[in-house]
């Protein structure tokens, strides 16, 4: 099967600079930000959306990794986004968390 961005920046093959990386999940800026801070945080492991995770610990986890990132970057108000599926914003479907923040979000999202 053909490898998704997000696997070859997981295994590393496009020298993304990862913000945080651990045995199961990593974390870098978003290429197109929408805010001062945006930032992907995925499991290094495919899944097409959060629908196929069963792993409590592994989606746990990913939360918890985007609060140490937020403490890192400073940041103390933000939003975790997960898109699932095309109508939702989806547009790379390996499972991944956005962590946005850096200026005054406004609800609800478009
Ligand atoms: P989605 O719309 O699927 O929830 O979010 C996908 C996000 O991945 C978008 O915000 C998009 O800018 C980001 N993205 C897509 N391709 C790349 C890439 O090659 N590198 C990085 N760093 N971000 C990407
Ligand atoms: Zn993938």
């Amino acid at each position: 099967m053909k490898e998704c961005v997000f696997c070859k920046i997981a295994s590393k093959k496009l020298n993304t600079e990862f913000l945080y990386e651990d045995e199961r999940i990593v974390a870098f800026k978003d290429i197109n930000p929408v805010a001062p801070v945006h930032v992907i945080i995925i499991p290094k492991k495919h899944y097409d959306s959060i629908k196929e995770v069963n792993d409590k610990d592994l989606i746990g986890d990913l939360f918890l990794v985007g609060n140490k990132v937020a403490r890192k970057l400073d940041i103390h108000s933000y939003r975790f986004v997960i898109n699932t599926e095309k109508e939702a914003g989806q547009e790379v479907f390996h499972l991944h968390l956005h962590l946005i923040g850096g200026r005054k979000m406004s609800w609800p999202p478009g």
